[in-house]
C-alpha cells in the first residue's frame, strides 16, 4: 500500500476470485484498464528493477535485484517468472501485501531464503495470519466513530485478502544494524511500524518510506505503535542526515534528491497537523467526524477507513504535542482542543 487514496479498491468477489484462480478474464480487464506489464530495466548502478502490476491504484510495483538479492515480491498473483531471475536471497520491506504478498511464492520457486523486519514480521502474522484480524480491526474502527456500514466490507475484503498473502512463514528476521550482502539494515517506522530501509554506496532501497509523487500513507492502526506519524517524521529527518544519493521506492520513479522530497513531506505533515487541530472544538469529535472534516466526505469505505487511520496518526501527534487531547471510553474514543 501507498498513499491512501491510492489504497486497494474495494475489488469485487468474483473478480478476486478469478485473480485467485489465475482466470485470464480477469487478466483481460486488468489489461483493459491500462495496468502495466512485468517490465524489467536495467538502472544504472548495476540494480535491476522489476516492475510487477497490480489490480488497483497506482497499478505496479517495483521490486529490485542486486547481486543476486531480491528486494520484495509484488501481490503474489503468480505472474512473476521468478525461474528466470538469479535470486539467491530475498529481503523485504514491509509487510503490505503489494510487497509481501509474493514472498512465499517467490522463495519456492527460487530457493531462496528470505528475510524480513522482526516487528514486521510480528504484524504481518497478526495481520495476514490470525483468523479474527478483520473483525478486531472493525471493531477498533467502530471505537473510532466509523460507521458499521464502512467497517462491514472491511469484514468481507479483509478475509478474502488474507487468503492469498502468502507471505514466506519464518523468515529470518532482521534490525537495525542488521546486514544482507553489504546493504545496511535501517529501520524506518511511519508508513509501516516495522519498515526496513536497505541502503549502501548512497542507493537506498525505500520501499514506500518515500515516494516521488504520492504522499506514503501514515494511519494508525490497532495493536501498532502509538504514535506512527511522530515516527515518520523522525524517519524523514534520518533520511535528510543520512543523505542517499539515490532512493528506489516500490511506486514510481527514483527519487534524485531524496532529502528534498523528505522535507517536502515534513512540511506537508505540518500542514495537515494544523488542518486537523483546527477542526478540534471543546466538544467531542471522533477521528472519523474529523476525518470527514479534513479529507471529505466523498470517499469509497476503504478510502474513508484510510482517511480515518491517517486522521488518527495525526490527532496522536497533536496529543503529544500538547495541540490536542483524548477522551471518551471503551466503546467512543473521541477527541478536543485542550
Ligand atoms: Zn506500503
Amino acid at each position: 500500500m501507498y498513499g491512501f487514496r491510492d489504497h486497494l479498491k474495494p475489488m469485487p468477489l468474483t473478480g478476486l476470485r478469478a485473480l485467485l484462480q489465475g482466470s485470464s478474464r480477469y487478466s483481460i480487464r486488468m489489461s483493459s484498464a491500462g495496468s502495466i506489464e512485468q517490465t524489467f530495466v536495467q538502472l544504472e548502478d548495476g540494480i535491476q528493477r522489476l516492475t510487477l502490476p497490480l489490480p488497483t491504484g497506482p497499478k505496479h510495483v517495483h521490486c529490485y535485484l542486486a547481486n543476486g538479492t531480491l528486494f520484495d515480491t509484488g501481490l503474489g498473483l503468480g505472474d512473476a517468472a521468478w525461474e528466470s531471475v538469479d535470486v539467491e536471497r530475498i529481503a523485504i520491506t514491509h509487510f503490505h501485501p503489494d510487497h509481501v504478498g509474493g514472498a512465499a511464492e517467490a522463495a519456492r520457486a527460487t530457493g531462496a531464503p528470505v528475510s524480513q523486519g522482526g516487528l514486521d514480521y510480528a504484524q504481518c502474522e497478526r495481520v495476514w495470519g490470525s483468523d479474527d484480524w478483520p473483525e478486531r480491526m472493525a471493531a477498533w474502527f467502530v471505537r473510532h466513530g466509523v460507521p458499521v456500514d464502512v467497517t462491514d466490507d472491511l469484514i468481507v475484503q479483509g478475509h478474502a485478502f488474507a487468503s492469498f498473502i502468502r507471505y514466506a512463514v519464518d523468515p529470518e528476521l532482521l534490525y537495525e544494524g542488521s546486514e544482507v550482502e553489504g546493504w545496511q539494515v535501517l529501520e524506518l517506522p511511519g508508513h509501516a511500524d516495522g519498515h526496513l530501509g536497505f541502503l549502501r554506496d548512497g542507493v537506498l532501497i525505500g520501499g514506500d518510506h518515500l515516494l516521488r509523487r504520492i504522499t506514503p500513507a501514515v494511519g494508525l492502526y490497532p495493536e501498532s505503535r502509538p504514535d506512527p506519524l511522530g515516527d515518520y517524521l523522525a524517519s524523514l529527518e534520518r533520511t535528510i542526515e543520512l543523505a542517499p544519493r539515490i532512493v528506489y521506492p516500490g511506486h514510481g520513479e527514483p527519487i534524485e534528491d531524496p532529502a528534498a522530497r523528505a522535507r517536502e513531506l515534513i512540511e506537508h505533515h505540518r500542514l495537515r497537523l494544523d488542518e486537523h487541530e483546527a477542526s478540534l472544538s471543546t466538544e467531542p469529535s471522533t477521528a472519523y467526524e474529523i476525518s470527514l472534516d479534513v479529507f471529505g466526505r466523498e470517499l469509497a469505505p476503504t478510502q474513508r477507513r484510510s482517511a480515518a487511520a491517517e486522521t488518527l496518526s495525526h490527532l496522536e501527534r497533536l496529543v503529544r504535542g500538547g495541540r490536542a487531547a483524548r477522551g471518551g471510553d471503551d466503546n467512543r474514543v473521541s477527541y478536543t482542543s485542550p
